[in-house]
């Protein structure tokens, strides 16, 4: 395993192999095809977990341009992916799997088990990055939402109020917002089995795990847009937690720009095709005119 300032030595300099221009994140579209910086940095050759190159790539999308546009590279941006920690990733992941399950309708009491301690584990985290927050800087607000499943019967025995997480960090300029995104349940085969053991440590602790690498990250760090990072759950129920999220943006009229969902993003292997490969973050993203391109 590299150590951290090895590993910010060689971010920073695959950053400078890709010529990253670093006014292309203040100018043109937000779609990820009108950002070169975005696609340098996923075509890059890495050999950095997935997960870890996955954090720069979000850190790189929702960092304030430095001073100087004209430079080829940035240093905001530069210092922003020089602080991931790979070690700080795996240990996000290690905590996670170790909460047994988090599937939606697990326990919310267990202080060791179940959806309930899984949300306590990341406000925790956020909260304390919060707190650490520098003087003069808007504090990221960390909020736990409540939201009613199994009105409508699908994949619930019961009606219960779960919980998600929103995590704010608050951008100087209010018209306009990025959002990221991960869910924290799991499951297994059977997908009303709550209490079996389900890890998850891909499917999506692999998202969690960047997601809050980003938040500690993005705490320390000036903003423009504001970034809300959701931690959703009913994903695998159906999901619900981001329809929830997604009715509320609606509601309260979000200035959505741009949003990154992460999932399963330490796979790294087709089951379909048995394909490998470890070395580049993959972006989906549906057509909006139908045409198809490497962008995409
Ligand atoms: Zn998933």
């Amino acid at each position: 395993m590299q150590s951290n300032a090895t590993l910010a030595q060689s971010v920073e300099q695959r950053i400078r192999n890709a010529q990253v221009v670093s006014s292309s994140l203040s100018s043109g579209s937000r779609g990820l095809s009108g950002i070169p910086f975005f696609n340098s940095l996923l075509s890059m050759k890495t050999l950095f977990p997935i997960p870890v190159l996955a954090a720069a790539a979000l850190l790189a999308f929702c960092c304030t341009p430095g001073q100087n546009p004209d430079s080829r590279t940035d240093t905001v941006i530069v210092d922003a992916l020089s602080q991931v920690n790979e070690d700080s990733v795996r240990t996000y992941i290690d905590d996670l799997v170790a909460l047994h399950t988090r599937h939606t309708l697990s326990s919310q009491t267990d202080p060791e088990k179940g959806l309930g301690a899984a949300v306590s584990y990341l406000e925790r985290q956020c909260g304390r990055w919060a707190q650490a927050a520098p003087a003069g800087r808007p504090k990221p607000v960390t909020e736990r939402i409540h939201y009613t499943v199994g009105e409508n019967g699908g994949r619930y025995d019961r009606v219960v109020s779960v919980p998600e997480l929103m995590v704010t960090l608050p951008g100087t300029k209010a018209d306009r917002e990025i959002i990221l995104m991960a869910h924290i349940d799991t499951r297994v085969i059977d997908v009303m089995d709550s209490t079996s053991f389900a890890p998850g440590a891909d499917d999506d602790g692999s998202g969690l795990a960047c997601l809050l690498e980003t938040v500690r990250i993005l705490s320390l760090i000036p903003l423009e847009q504001t970034v809300k990072c959701l931690f959703v759950s009913g994903e695998e129920q159906g999901l619900d937690g981001s329809r929830y999220f997604a009715g509320l943006a609606k509601e309260q009229g979000w200035p959505i720009q741009a949003v990154l969902s992460n999932d399963m993003i330490g796979n790294t292997r087709a089951s379909g095709t048995e394909l490998h490969e470890d070395h580049k973050v993959r972006v989906f993203s549906e057509s909006r005119s139908g045409e198809d391109s490497d962008s995409r």
